[in-house]
């Protein structure tokens, strides 16, 4: 018997959003989504492991561990470096946000019920990343390292342009 069908991911969540949409939206769906992922594995989803998800989709840009050390101490007085470490490296690990390498920086997942290797497009202006978690793109490359004898641990492909609304305000 054929396994059941892995459910495709919201490509619309991944994808640049518009300008004004509403990211209160956005916050509360990916809450949701890490409630529901954490209930399904039976793992938990703490004060501070939440609030760092909540901080880390502040926005569409990627963020560094130190700004949201910053702004966890406007919250929590004693919070140390550990604690924001250990937040995100579970964070990683459950697929809720990736790590964006070049910029040393986190990101939200809109799509983590979809276990993926990501592909970030990167705006040099406005810093918003959107994910392409495209599996025939992993696959080519798991293929083709597999070929070499490779052994691929991660992948992460991260892609720097211009996105739509930056090239249509550069040429208005
Ligand atoms: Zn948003
Ligand atoms: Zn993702
Ligand atoms: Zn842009």
């Amino acid at each position: 018997m054929m396994p059941a069908k892995q459910s495709s991911p919201d490509f619309k969540k991944s994808q640049f959003p518009a300008k004004n949409h509403d990211h209160g939206r956005c916050i509360d769906d990916a809450v949701a989504a890490a409630e529901a992922l954490c209930a399904r594995k039976g793992l938990r989803l703490t004060k501070i492991r939440r609030r760092v998800l909540e901080m880390v989709w502040q926005g569409h840009n990627p963020v560094g561990a130190y700004e949201l050390l910053d702004r966890l101490r406007d919250e929590h007085k004693g919070a140390a470096p550990p604690t924001v470490y250990r937040a995100l490296e579970f964070l990683l690990d459950c697929g809720l946000i990736h790590r964006i390498e070049s910029l040393n920086a986190y990101v939200g997942c809109g799509t983590p019920d979809h276990l993926h290797s990501g592909q970030f497009l990167i705006c040099r202006h406005c810093k918003r990343i959107a994910e392409l978690s495209d599996d025939t793109i992993s696959e080519t490359i798991r293929s083709r390292a597999d070929r070499l004898g490779f052994a691929v641990q991660r992948q992460t492909i991260e892609i720097l342009g211009d996105c739509a609304d930056c090239r249509r305000s550069q040429t208005a």
